[in-house]
Formats: structure tokens, sequence, C-alpha cells
């Protein structure tokens, strides 16, 4: 067996297998001599919301711009909360944050690390406007569940897809499910950009609308603004190599399930806690994520033998500096708590070989 290093993550394969097609997108963009809101993006834009099996997609300059924008669209402002999880990339709750809205915490099912449905409805106030799941490390939040409190209480759901590019939840697509839906395309997501990248996928047409004015200065017509916007627009050149690779999405999704089903299979019976995949659910596997007790001496056996792994996340929002405003303590999440001190992020890519899998899990098993 191979004695060389395997990295987190590798995106040359990825690169090489549509590298015809994105090469060829890159030079069509260069030669057009336009570079913004054109045609590369209104057929990314078409294409992306056909695959979400959704009716609409406004391309935005990234993720964290996509949530933003989603929840101004939906009126969220001063004042009000968002429902949001508490162990979640902290994305999730700045775009709360620049609306001048709360992020209000929910914990997580601890098996599936996605935010648990039965203790939502604790968290709902008068002040509650939206509830905002993630579909963390690519596996599908229980969507039934949550839209259902939503109605009930009359609140509007947005589903932070930045991790789960062609997920599936009893069949269908991630990114149609909920009344918006927020991506992020940065480069190491699982439909990644050349660069910074986001969309927002949705149903309504009027709300839809809404991002696209807000996504270039409040301005339908040039040089007449009805609201105060942003500039967060989605490039020619990102919507072409985004175009290019999405083709391949479906089958790198597939390499994603048949390298975690290796994972898994080679790790059963290991003192881990592995991946937990309820029966509606088809992971897109962005992350692949274990828990264990001695976190921090595994990543350091496993760096010794030349396995890069990497922790997501290290810090829960409500324990950042950033949000120390909300005075939440330790030991206020403690689900989560005890998640961000127990999880590590194994290496899966689409293009890695059957050598690199299985190196990863020989030096799993002798480092458990
Ligand atoms: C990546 C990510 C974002 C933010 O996306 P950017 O494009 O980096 O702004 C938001 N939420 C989650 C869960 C993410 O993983």
């Amino acid at each position: 067996m191979g004695t060389e290093a395997v990295p987190f993550l590798d995106l040359q394969p990825a690169y090489r297998v549509a590298q015809p097609a994105i090469d060829a997108a890159l030079l069509r963009v260069a030669g057009s001599g336009w570079f913004l809101l054109g045609k590369e993006l209104h057929a990314f834009e078409e294409a992306w919301a056909r695959s979400c099996g959704t009716a609409h997609c406004a391309g935005v300059a990234n993720g964290l711009d996509a949530l933003f924008l989603s929840l101004k669209a939906l009126g969220v402002r001063e004042g009000d909360e968002v429902i949001v999880p508490s162990n979640t990339y902290i994305a999730t709750w700045l775009a709360v944050s620049q609306c001048g809205a709360k992020p209000v915490p929910v914990e997580p099912d601890a098996r599936t690390f996605n935010i648990d449905p039965a203790r939502i409805e604790a968290a709902i106030t008068p002040a509650t406007r939206v509830i905002l799941p993630v579909h963390l490390y690519g596996q599908p939040a229980d969507m039934d569940a949550i839209m259902d409190i939503a109605r009930r209480h009359h609140l509007k759901v947005l589903d932070d897809c930045a991790q789960a590019h062609a997920a599936r939840y009893k069949v269908r697509p991630v990114g149609g499910l909920a009344d918006m839906s927020a991506w992020s395309f940065y480069p190491g997501k699982n439909l990644g950009a050349f660069g910074d990248g986001g969309g927002v996928t949705c149903r309504d047409a009027d709300l839809m609308q809404r991002v696209k004015v807000l996504r270039n200065y409040g301005s339908q017509q040039k040089y007449h603004n009805e609201v105060k916007g942003i500039n967060s627009r989605l490039d020619e050149i990102q919507a072409a190599v985004l175009a290019a690779k999405l083709p391949l999405l479906e089958a790198a999704t597939h390499e994603r399930r048949a390298i975690a089903a290796r994972l898994l299979e080679g790790l059963a019976g290991c003192d881990l806690q592995l991946p937990h995949v309820p029966h509606w659910a088809e992971p897109a596997w962005h992350l692949f994520v274990v828990r264990h007790a001695d976190r921090d001496g595994l990543q350091r056996r496993l760096a010794e033998q030349g396995i890069g792994t990497l922790i997501h996340y290290p810090v829960p929002p409500h324990r950042q500096p950033a949000y120390a405003e909300l005075g939440f303590a330790e030991g206020d999440f403690p689900v989560s708590e005890t998640m961000h001190r127990e999880v590590l992020s194994l290496p899966l890519w689409p293009g890695m070989s059957e050598l690199q899998i299985e190196r990863v899990i020989k030096a799993v098993r002798a480092s458990v």
C-alpha cells in the first residue's frame, strides 16, 4: 500500500473531468465583451432552477448574500427573529444579523447534525418571521416536519443549501422544498465556481423579482432605484463555469455516495460515531463527518499518517466573540457544544482513488 499523503480535498480531478467544457466557457466569455447580467447568467439560472425542480433562480455574488437577500425579500427586518440551527457555519447567522434581525438558535438532532424539528416550536415567539434550516454537511434536514410547523405558525421557510447541491429529500431535490432556498457556489462546495458565487431558488415569481432587484442596486431599470439594494451579482465568467460543470454534478454526486458507502463499510465497528442517514435522505456528501471523544488526538494521529482532516466547526456561533451581544454562555446549547468538540471531517471528493480511500480507512482504524 502506498504511503503518499491523502489531502483533505483535491479539486484538480473534478477540473480535469470538465476541462474541455470549462475552458471553452472561459474563452467564450472573454471573447464576448459582456461580463455581468448577460446570457451566461440567464442560461445558468434557468438550468439551476430546473435541476432544483423549481421555477426560478437568481445568481448572486456569494452564499452569504443569497441568504441575506432571501431574508430581505421575505421582509425580515429590525426587531424580527429568525430560527437558526445552533450548529452551523456562521454565515447562516450573519445573514440574519445583516437584516437587523435576531438569530434564535435551536439545537440539532445528535445523530443527523440537523436542526431538531421537535425543538423548533418552543423557540417561536410573536417576533418570529422565518425558520432557516441548514442541510448541514449535505444531509437534508427533515423538511416536511419543518414546513408543517411553519404553516401552522404562519412563518416562512428559507433553507441554507450551501452544502447540499443535488441532495434529495424523499426523492425531491433540495432547493425546491422551502419558500426560498439559498446556495453557495464557493470553489470547495459540491458545485463550485472559480471564485465566489451564490444563488437563490424559489417557486414564487414575486419573491424572485425582489431578489433580482435587490442584487442590482434596487434597480430594475438602469438608473431608476425602487429600493435600497446592494451590488451582488454572479458574473458571466462564474455563471459560464457553473453551467459547464452542472451536467457533471449528478455523476459527481453518485461518486461521492459511492465513496461514502465505502467509508461507512470500512469504518463499521470502529469506536466512532459514523454519519447517520435517515431512510428518506439522499445526502450530497459535501462532508463526511465522524464523532470521536478524543477528536483532537484522532486528528493528530491521522496527520502523522499523512491524512488531511478538517473540523466543521471548532466554535459554535453562540460562542463566537462576534455574537457576545446575545449573551449566551457555555452550556446554553449542550448538544451543539459537544458536537463542536467531537466532530472531524474525513477526506471525500470526486476523483478520490481506491488507494486513497483504503488509506483513509486503514489510518482511521489504526487511530481510534
Ligand atoms: C459556505 C456556506 C455559506 C456561505 O457561502 P459563501 O459563498 O462562502 O458566502 C453559508 N452557509 C453554509 C452552511 C455554508 O457552508
